[in-house]
Formats: C-alpha cells, sequence, structure tokens
C-alpha cells in the first residue's frame, strides 16, 4: 500500500495519530487485503479510505501454482507496468521472491526479464505488498513466509533507496517482522550498490549472480562487466566482507560448454580465494536463447573442483519451472505487455502533443 499518501489523508480529515498506526498494523501484521479487515478503524472511516484510496497499489491479474507448489503471481502497477513475484516451497522454507523493478536494463544474454528492457524502478510499497500480498495466501494454506529474496524481475542495486526501505519495512517487528538474515538481496554486481549495502546497520545477505570467472566471458553473458571489471567486482565484495564478516553468496548459472569446464572451476576458485564465498550452482531455466542446462555430471565435476580448491558449493533445484515462474523466466508474458504499455503511451503522448495546449 502507498502508507504515505493513506497517512496524509487521515491527517487531512484531523483523524487522531493512533489510526496511522492501526492501518500500518492491520497491513503489514493482520495482512489485510482491503479496508473491511482492518476492524479496529470505524466502519465510516474504512468506507472513506476505500473511497480514496485504493488498499493495494498492485493488481493481481493472474495467479498459478506448479504442481511442486510453486505459486506466481503476475500484478500490474496503477500506471500498466509489469510486475511478478513467486512463492516457493522447500522443506519447511517458503521462500517469497520479489521484482525490485519492472523489467530491466541489464540485459544479461540468458534471462528471460533482460530481454524486455527497463519499464521503471518499483516503489518502497510496492515491493513489500508484494510479499504481503503472497503471505497472505500461504496463511490461508497455514503457512507463513520464511525467507524473502530481491531475486525477481530488475536489478535490486539500481533502485537501492526503495530497496532497502521496503526490506525495513518488512523487517520492522511491530509489523511484518521479518528477521533481516532472512532477507537476500541479488546483484549482478552493481558495484556501487554492494559498496552501500557494505555501510548499510540492517543485516540483510547479499547474493552475487557471477556466473563467469574472467572477464571476456562474462562480458558475453553480462554486458555489466564492461562498466564493472571482476577486478573491482571482487574487490567491492572483499570491503563488504571485511565491514560485515558475513558470506557472500555467489550465483553460477551452469551453462552446458559456455561456463562449467573444470579449467573455468580452477579459474572461478583462483578468483574467489578460500573463504568469504558460498557457490551455489544453479540450473539454467529455459528462456528461449541457445543456452543449454549442463548435465548433472558436469554440475557434479565442477562442485567437485570447488570443493577440492576449498571453496563450499551447493546445487540449487529449480523451482516453478512448468509455469514459468523459475530464475530468468519471470516476464516471458511480461515482455509483451510492457511492449503494448509503450506503444499506448506513445499514442496517448502523440494525441495529447496533437492538441492544442489548452486541452493537454
Ligand atoms: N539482477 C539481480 C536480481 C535478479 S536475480 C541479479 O542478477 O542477481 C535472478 C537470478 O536468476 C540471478 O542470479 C540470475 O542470474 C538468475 N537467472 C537469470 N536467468 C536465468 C535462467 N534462465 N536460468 C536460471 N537462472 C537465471
Amino acid at each position: 500500500m502507498d502508507l504515505e499518501r493513506v497517512n496524509a489523508l487521515m491527517e487531512e480529515w484531523g483523524e487522531p495519530g493512533y489510526r496511522q498506526r492501526q492501518v500500518y498494523e492491520g497491513v503489514m501484521k493482520g495482512l489485510a487485503g482491503d479496508y473491511e479487515q482492518l476492524t479496529p478503524l470505524p466502519a465510516a472511516l474504512r468506507r472513506r479510505l476505500a473511497d480514496a484510496e485504493p488498499l493495494r497499489q498492485l493488481e493481481t491479474v493472474e495467479s498459478q501454482r506448479s504442481d511442486d507448489g510453486t505459486i506466481k503471481l503476475r500484478f500490474t502497477t496503477r500506471d500498466g507496468f509489469p510486475v511478478e513475484a513467486v512463492a516457493m516451497s522447500h522443506r519447511n522454507r517458503r521462500t517469497v521472491c520479489v521484482s525490485s523493478q519492472s523489467g530491466c536494463p541489464l540485459a544479461c544474454t540468458f534471462c528471460a526479464t533482460g530481454s524486455m528492457g527497463l519499464g521503471r524502478n518499483l516503489a518502497a510499497g510496492e515491493i513489500a505488498e508484494q510479499v504481503t500480498v503472497l503471505a497472505a495466501m500461504l496463511r490461508e494454506q497455514g503457512e507463513r513466509v520464511s525467507n524473502v529474496v530481491m531475486m525477481g524481475m530488475g536489478e535490486p542495486f539500481l533502485n537501492y533507496d526503495a530497496v532497502l526501505a521496503a526490506c525495513r519495512t518488512l523487517n520492522d517487528p511491530a509489523g511484518f517482522g521479518l528477521g533481516a538474515r532472512q532477507i537476500a538481496i541479488s546483484t549482478a554486481g552493481w558495484v556501487p550498490g554492494i559498496e552501500r549495502l557494505a555501510a548499510e546497520p540492517l543485516q540483510v545477505k547479499l547474493a552475487l549472480s557471477l556466473h563467469a570467472p574472467n572477464d571476456r566471458l562474462r562480458t558475453e553473458l553480462m554486458p555489466i562487466t564492461r562498466r564493472f571489471p571482476l577486478a573491482k567486482l571482487i574487490a567491492a565484495c572483499r570491503g563488504y566482507r571485511a565491514a560485515t564478516r558475513r558470506r557472500i553468496f555467489v550465483e553460477y548459472l551452469m551453462l552446458d560448454r559456455i561456463n562449467d569446464s573444470d579449467r573455468l572451476a580452477d579459474q572461478l576458485a583462483d578468483l574467489l580465494g578460500r573463504d568469504g564465498f558460498h557457490v551455489n550452482l544453479i540450473a539454467y531455466n529455459p528462456t528461449g536463447s541457445d543456452y543449454r542446462a549442463s548435465s548433472s555430471t558436469r554440475v557434479a565435476g565442477f562442485a567437485a573442483v570447488l570443493e577440492g580448491r576449498g571453496i563450499s558449493a551447493s546445487y540449487r533445484r529449480s523451482h516453478g519451472q512448468d509455469i514459468d515462474a523459475a530464475c530468468g523466466q519471470l516476464a516471458v508474458k511480461g515482455a509483451s505487455e510492457l511492449r503494448r504499455k509503450r506503444a499506448r503511451d506513445r499514442r496517448r503522448a502523440a494525441h495529447a502533443a496533437a492538441l492544442p495546449a489548452v486541452h493537454r
């Protein structure tokens, strides 16, 4: 919800200050989806608020469930941008994966979101709301969100302030109350963001999408490498490690015959050194590109090289592949929506420009 706007309205109407707290708790703790559920508020105020400002900022346009229990939601913002979020079950964990931007400007070659370009940054309220909407759905089946990861659409560090504000909100014990260590931010390697996070009091986890151990290969896969080469990136990670004493979770996508050889595993070990990193080998999910996932024997071989070099490595299973909810598959549909929206906006702008100024 747009809490600031709701608070401003209540102030304008002369409502007592404690109403703001009641609304906040009702939404972040009680997971209310509409004003009628905010029972501590007088009925007249609930109606007045409902008329003035919808409680939810995002409209859910589609909800899918996968055979493995993964839930994927597609939303649109009020100004028509597509947003996607996913809830995954793994043993006793319920991890919610949310978007920080609609689309993404970084154009990683293996990622579906990258091919759609950037729509816009999401506001803190829009980021937190993806979590509360999924939390309310999980609650209906008797489950709670145990982890939140900023691994949906977008590059979180290109929207740093809103992402951190959303993390603080989710962490607030008076509201949603999720432990900071249960929240992870994943970056494609935006160095200024890593440096800022190192100085942040909030103890969220940092994940780094690395995917290649040398600049040449990484630039092919992730154009951001041109701006922040590996030497700079790893230096920022060491700075983060020195400042926080926290480990960094390295994500390494296993692409058949691209980045999965023993030689590259050795290079990766040279790059990372013995401590400070945990490597998560992740399965490639098809996105319509020419890449293929590495075989499981190749993944095991790659992991063995890392472990032989004293680096802890694990293999991440894929969730929700059958509903395109897996990593890198978000926005498969959102892309066409974003294109339609751009065309619509252009038509409107052209129309407005054609009108005499007084009618605009
Ligand atoms: N921009 C941030 C946040 C997005 S996280 C980042 O890059 O970390 C999404 C994760 O899914 C990243 O680790 C990304 O590299 C990975 N990913 C992207 N496309 C994928 C694909 N097709 N299969 C598996 N993982 C993919």
